[in-house]
């Protein structure tokens, strides 16, 4: 299949009982590039990728990099098995696309726990591990686009618990936009319009706090709605009388 697709890969905010959590998949001819990367990310990108009919299902092994947007699990606990399976499996390093204030304390906050000690057999002493062993981390700057593969990624800073950022991602002359998580936002509105196709995350009035009420997307002009897909839905998001397009997972769309 040619030209730019994102096959959703998880839809649903963090305490979804009936999807996946926050994870996208962009795909120009064989490159692909992983957004966002919950657990448990193999059965997730199996199940979404045979859903999509893809001649062969997506697994790490098939992502030039994964991007993440910030620490909450629902976006980011499958980097562990990310890494693991990259080390172990793949023998080599995963790239992982962060912007430094997000990624800060991604190894002491995070990771350090499960991964900073591998012990190959009992017999032998653990050896210490950090967080270059299994990840290659390249630093995002809201200053300039940067390069990975053909992928070309520029972020923004939104407004969230934690530091956050969304994305314009450039591929094949063709942009994808993702909010990540953030309060509703009319700036990141306008700097997300420049984007082919637009995924926001929305929640319903009763629970945004740092999230978006869809009630605000849905009052925007035709034009940006258009665009525009939603994910990070929760479990009572009216689906069926939404006049923005939720995502849903292993559905194909041209960006
Ligand atoms: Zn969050």
């Amino acid at each position: 299949m040619g030209g730019v697709r994102l096959i959703p890969i998880g839809v649903g905010e963090a305490f979804s009982a009936r999807h996946y959590t926050s994870c996208l998949a962009l795909g120009s001819g064989n490159d692909w590039l992983l957004i966002d990367c919950p657990h448990p990310l193999r059965k997730m990108l199996r199940e979404a990728t045979l859903t999509a009919k893809l001649p062969e299902p997506l697994d790490i092994g098939h992502f030039t990099a994964t991007a993440v947007t910030h620490l909450h699990a629902d976006h980011c606990c499958g980097l562990e098995d990310y890494g693991y399976f990259s080390y172990f499996a793949l023998g080599r390093r995963a790239k992982l696309l962060m912007h430094p204030e997000s990624s800060a304390r991604l190894w002491d906050g995070l990771l350090a726990a499960g991964m900073e000690s591998v012990q190959a057999r009992p017999d032998e002493p653990p050896a210490r591990k950090a967080l270059s062993d299994y990840f290659e981390l390249i630093d995002l700057d809201t200053t300039r686009p940067v390069a990975c593969g053909p992928f070309s990624i520029e972020c923004r800073r939104t407004i969230h618990a934690v530091p956050t950022y969304a994305m314009r991602i450039t591929v094949a002359g063709r942009v994808l936009g993702f909010s990540a998580d953030t309060a509703f936002d009319p700036g990141l509105i306008d700097w997300l319009a420049e984007s082919d196709l637009i995924v926001h995350e929305a929640t319903s009035m009763a629970h945004s706090g740092v999230h978006t009420p869809y009630e605000k997307l849905a009052a925007l002009p035709d034009e940006i709605r258009s665009r525009m897909r939603l994910t990070h839905l929760p479990d009572d998001f009216d689906v069926g009388s939404s006049v923005i397009e939720p995502l849903r997972e292993g559905k194909i769309y041209e960006v």
